[in-house]
């Protein structure tokens, strides 16, 4: 292997500039040359290039988002389009390719490895920590430290006037953001998409917290709740049949995808990286790169994309007694 591409795909997240800085040196490391390919399946396919040097990602690891920019592209689920972009792989001369992204980027890589035989290896990035066969995702403790702080925040105001305040958070069909920060940030509900524990027991719960004194409440709802998916419609159901605080929404929506990426995230995303370069120089491919225990792991894409991440129990009973 002599030239390595990197890019991002799907959603961005905080840290992938980390990951694309630590495969870039990592190249220069192994002495082989590195490509960065902007705008995700897209600029692969109309051959959007640049050779990426160990200086060119100075002053990348603090910086939040992807300076290779994310798309999401429809040209590369027809079978044209990924002919395309093998042809530009093998215009620039390019040997493998390390792929950021979510469980879709993995399928079309997945799917561009067996038409093509070409070897890539893929590194999850996305905040919503829905990818199987990783502890975590790049860019999830950033998010997680961002929805905790906005709730810090809310929590101020929620407890100046007694109110109920309902506090919509990114996820997908995952729970894992809405669980973690809603402890995290000390909320007396959570709800997410894996429990489902419908309408009437949440204004139980409610009734019982008001009985033992509470004067106000955070709700924490996970996007892809059943119940929450229309948030406003949840906010005036309780507050029809509560009739104790007024509610209030707040959809804390993008600013969880953006901001520097703690420490943890730029730990990982440089050891995945670092550990990308590695695998392909081993001969390794369709495999995505994750952690698991602290230690680094392999898992296939066909795995990784199953995205059947179990609901963590022992968490759920945390976040239930702590609440009480
Ligand atoms: P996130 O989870 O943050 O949204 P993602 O990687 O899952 O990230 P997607 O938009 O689902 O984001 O996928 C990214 C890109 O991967 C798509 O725009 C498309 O180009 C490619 N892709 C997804 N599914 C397929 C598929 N079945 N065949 C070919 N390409 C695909």
């Amino acid at each position: 292997i002599q030239k390595i591409a990197v890019l991002t795909s799907g959603g961005d997240s905080p840290g992938m500039n980390a990951a694309i800085r630590a495969v870039v040196r990592s190249c220069a490391f192994h002495k082989i040359k590195c490509i960065g390919v902007f705008r995700g399946f897209e600029g692969l396919i109309e051959g959007d290039f640049k050779t990426l040097g160990p200086r060119t990602v100075k002053n990348m690891i603090n910086r939040g988002g992807t300076f290779l920019k994310s798309a999401r592209s429809k040209a590369f689920k027809t079978k044209e389009g990924r002919e395309k972009a093998y042809q530009q792989l093998q215009k620039e001369q390019i040997d493998a390719m390390v792929v950021i992204g979510g469980d879709g980027s993995f399928t079309g890589a997945s799917i561009f490895i067996e038409e093509f035989n070409f070897p890539i290896v893929g590194l999850p990035g996305t905040i919503d920590n829905d990818i199987y066969g990783t502890d975590v995702t790049i860019g999830y403790d950033t998010a997680l430290n961002t929805v905790v702080e906005a709730i810090d925040k809310i929590r101020d105001t929620a407890n100046s006037h007694n109110r109920l305040f309902l506090v919509e958070v990114m996820g997908r069909n995952a729970g894992s953001i809405a669980l973690n920060a809603g402890i995290g940030a000390g909320a007396e509900e959570i709800l997410i998409p894996e429990e489902n524990l419908g309408r009437d027991r949440l204004i139980d719960s409610l009734k019982r917290s008001k009985k033992a004194g509470k004067t106000s409440s955070i709700i924490v709802v996970s996007e892809g709740d059943q119940i929450g998916k229309n948030i406003f419609k949840l906010a005036d159901y309780i507050e029809e049949n509560l009739n104790e605080y007024e509610v209030r929404v707040t959809v804390l929506g993008h600013i969880q995808r953006g901001g520097a990426p703690s420490c943890y995230d730029r730990v990982l995303a440089s050891r995945l990286g670092v550990s990308a370069v590695d695998s392909l120089l081993d001969g390794k491919s369709n495999i995505m790169i994750g952690i698991s225990h602290n230690q680094i792991t392999t898992v296939p894409f066909s795995e990784a994309i199953k995205n059947s991440n179990e609901l963590d129990l022992e968490l759920v009973r945390v976040a239930d007694i702590v609440s009480t």
